[in-house]
């Protein structure tokens, strides 16, 4: 099933996601219905918060930025997670996100990371990641935190953005997937 993704304004982007268990109600199809409604929207990555659950779990496939040296077309759940350590050179990469249709703005951020979470069986993993791969991670880890790539950029350029992010709150983007408008229906 396909779910509506709420616009940037909505309240709910902005709660930290809690720890869940597996007795999560209706997880597994939470999970199904968030593949279909990335791969619908064409991203790359969904976190839950996006689709009104403020809990700790979002999805990454890479595999549209191809099989490069960069991007392995790395496809995971990723539960509770929890990013131990950044490092490595930063960079940046103009990042878009569902929630904020028609935007892109570098963003600056570490190449590596080390990660820790649950997969959908909730077996625990360690890994280390780099790349476009880590960038998917650190933008959906974000939303899980309440953070949209926007609080990443600088004033200036925020307030150059500032129309088009009240115009996508009051539902002005045009998109062609499902969107759910702060306050609408
Ligand atoms: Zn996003």
């Amino acid at each position: 099933m396909i779910l509506p993704i709420l616009a940037y304004g909505d309240p709910i982007l902005r709660k930290k996601g809690i720890d869940i268990t597996p007795e999560y109600p209706g997880l597994s199809a939470l999970i199904e219905n968030m593949w279909e409604t990335m791969y619908e929207a064409s991203g790359v990555g969904l976190a839950a918060p996006q689709v009104g659950k403020a809990i700790n779990l979002f999805i990454i496939d890479t595999g549209a930025f191809g099989e490069t040296e960069e991007a392995t077309g790395e496809k995971r759940v990723f539960i509770n997670a929890k990013i131990l350590e950044e490092s490595g050179e930063k960079w940046d990469y103009e990042e878009g996100c569902l929630s904020i249709p028609h935007i892109r703005e570098n963003v600056n951020r570490h190449s590596n990371l080390v990660i820790e979470y649950q997969d959908e069986f909730f077996k625990t993993h360690t890994a280390t990641y780099n790349g476009l791969a880590a960038r998917v991670i650190q933008h959906e880890y974000d939303h899980c935190i309440g953070v949209l790539f926007v609080d990443h950029i600088s004033q200036l350029k925020k307030r150059l953005i500032k129309n088009k992010l009240i115009n996508i709150s009051k539902g002005g983007a045009r998109v062609d997937y499902k969107m759910r408008i702060p306050n609408g229906r």
